[in-house]
């Protein structure tokens, strides 16, 4: 019998797929279920259009053999069948030349992406075949035929024995290579497994005869109707839960679910679910957000990042779309129209949800925060802010005088008459920032303050700059825009022993004055010009430190016992001043956490000053 050749882009396809090195072979088997099932659906709709043709839905399934014997795999399917024209048209080339424009893929890399995100049909069989043998009927034909291909080199034709419409692919599998275990694929609960996993809410049943304690029996493998499909009102929290545990989305169970239908411009169905716990990694480049993306119950991508914005990356779930074409390429996926609708009505049904929990059960949503606050903070800085006006009221910060956390809606509608500037303070633990000696008086005064504990809270707010028009300020920055805020008058003699520290101290510092908010602490430092100490740190830790810092002035509390102290030695004991001086300086530095230069000078002015 003469070969055929396989037109020129189907060839490189087969060769992509006999040699392919993908670690995810066992799609092949979705691949070929997801064909049946459509061989199905076009038998059922002229089924419904035409009386001639028999209409039993029993008579509508697709099932799976395995012969361990002969070592080959059949799917058989009760479908719309092919005739001779329809075998040689539809697998002697690549049936839609646009479902990926398979002249610009050269690199193999990307082949590979090609199989592993959306399979490429019929053809993925060679991943795991060495021959496939395809046995159709046409519903509305006689004869019978046989397609048959060892790959590559061509495939041939011939009349076969009578069968019922319908189709039968059988795939004599592949040796067993040091690495390939292909037997696999004829094991039953292996079979079982995959059928779960890609093929469960195909809504022909799928099956296959197991043995059961000494008697065969059919099995069902699927369960056909998709939990999102199902009506809401016959769901339980319970049932979602377990599907998320299914699912393996998480190991707890989730705070929350969401399922919506949407009909319109865009038609689908999703399942969001927001975990209890960040997963280990999920601060870390190994972690890969996304849903699972299925087409009419097909599963064509087990993650579509495209779904998910980066600070919604915890969300888990999936999205089932008619609209979206089962061989969509991964690049054409990323322009999809329908796809960013459907992920922009995601984004905001995952933040109405957020809102909703911080409103009605603080408590799971401050849990909710502990784990992935930092994620949506990070939100509100990248990109140059563009997300902010999204994120900025799901954001929870320690409030100072509510001792728990609050949102900025929450501050702003409890600030100070006149107050101008929403307070923060940056640094390591709240109860160091409860007794920072910068916001003794604004904490006397009874401002309320925001603790600032993670490196990226300073950053993400100065991206805000402001929230319902209130300004941020760091308690720390030298203006702090009170009302009543005057400049301590300085006298001569102060002035002078300001003027005796600047030059002790140098370039450390910008100035030296008097304080108008210390009240119990002798001395601080405070900044100017936007960068803040905290700040300073968190870019002093970054890989290609720039080595920025930020602009410090030394604040002197002129009624404490110090400054008198200092006024008894300037200027005649020369040492002793500057003794002092310095260890003011070095304590304000340790005071916000920033190392003193030199420790052993500063023991040693330590012991100068109390001997
Ligand atoms: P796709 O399914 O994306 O069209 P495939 O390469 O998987 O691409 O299949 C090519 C064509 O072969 C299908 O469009 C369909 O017309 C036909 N086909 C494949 N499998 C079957 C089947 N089991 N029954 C009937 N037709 C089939």
């Amino acid at each position: 019998m003469a070969k055929k050749a396989f037109k020129a882009e189907s060839k490189r396809l087969l060769d992509l797929m006999i040699h392919s090195i993908y670690t995810h072979k066992e799609i092949f088997l979705r691949e070929l279920i997801s064909n049946a099932s459509d061989a199905l659906d076009k038998r059922y709709y002229r089924a419904l259009g035409d009386e001639n043709i028999s209409f039993d839905r029993e008579a509508f399934y697709i099932r799976i053999e395995a012969d361990k014997t002969s070592r080959t795999l059949t799917i058989r399917d009760t479908g719309i069948g092919m005739d001779r024209d329809a075998l040689e048209s539809n697998l002697g080339t690549i049936a839609r030349s646009d479902s990926f424009d398979f002249k610009q893929s050269s690199d193999p890399k990307e082949d590979i992406s090609i199989i592993g995100q959306f399979g490429v049909g019929f053809y993925s069989a060679f991943m795991v075949a060495k021959s496939v043998t395809v046995h159709s009927r046409a519903v509305d034909s006689e004869e019978s035929w046989e397609w048959y291909s060892e790959g590559a080199d061509g495939y041939t034709m011939r009349k076969a024995a009578d069968m019922e419409p319908g189709t039968v692919v059988s795939l004599v599998l592949k040796e067993n290579a040091e690495e390939e275990n292909y037997d696999d694929f004829l094991d039953p609960y292996r079979l079982k497994e995959l059928v779960r996993k890609y093929s469960d809410f195909i809504k022909y049943p799928i099956k296959m005869e197991t043995i059961h304690e000494e008697s065969t029996e059919d099995e069902t493998l699927n369960s056909m109707v998709p939990i999102w499909r199902k009506n809401k009102n016959e769901l339980k929290t319970e049932d979602y839960d377990s599907f998320y545990m299914d699912k393996h989305f998480g190991f707890e169970k989730p705070l929350r679910h969401i399922h919506v239908s949407v009909e319109g411009a865009v038609s689908y169905t999703a399942i969001l679910y927001i975990p209890a716990k960040a997963p280990y990694d999920f601060y870390t480049r190994e972690y890969e957000k996304g849903l699972e993306l299925y087409s009419n119950g097909v599963m064509i991508m087990q993650k579509c990042g495209d779904l998910l914005p980066d600070y919604f990356s915890f969300a888990q779930g999936l999205v089932d779309s008619a609209d979206l074409s089962l061989n969509i390429s991964r690049e054409l996926l990323q322009h999809n129209r329908q796809l960013k609708l459907i992920a922009k009505r995601i984004e905001r049904d995952i933040k109405a949800e957020l809102l909703k929990m911080m409103e009605n059960d603080r408590e799971t949503y401050e849990g909710f925060f502990k784990g992935f606050g930092r994620q949506l903070k990070y939100g509100v800085y990248t990109d140059w802010g563009m997300h902010k006006e999204t994120l900025q009221d799901l954001l929870l910060f320690y409030s100072s005088t509510e001792k728990k956390p609050t949102s900025l809606k929450e501050y702003v509608s409890r600030m100070k008459e006149g107050q101008k500037a929403i307070y923060y303070a940056a640094g390591e633990t709240v109860e160091k920032l409860a007794r920072l000696p910068q916001a003794e008086r604004l904490s006397e005064e009874g401002y309320e303050i925001l603790y600032f504990t993670e490196d990226v809270d300073e950053f993400a707010i100065r991206m805000l700059n402001e929230y319902d028009k209130n300004p941020f300020k760091n308690v720390s920055e030298s203006n702090l825009d009170l009302q009543d805020e005057e400049k301590p008058e300085e006298s001569d003699e102060q002035k002078a022993i300001f003027a005796a520290v600047q030059a002790e101290l140098g370039e450390k510092v910008q100035g030296v004055r008097a304080s108008a908010r210390l009240k119990s602490h002798p001395a601080c430092l405070v900044t100017e010009g936007g960068l803040s100490i905290e700040m300073e740190k968190t870019l002093a830790h970054m890989p290609d430190n720039p080595g920025i810092k930020a602009e410090k002035f030394l604040e002197i509390n002129t009624s404490h016992p110090v400054f008198a102290a200092m006024s008894v030695a300037h200027p005649d004991s020369a040492e002793r001043f500057a003794a002092i001086a310095r260890v003011l300086y070095n304590q304000a530095l340790l005071i916000e956490g920033l190392p003193v230069e030199d420790p052993i000078a500063f023991a040693d002015d330590i012991w100068a000053i109390v001997g």
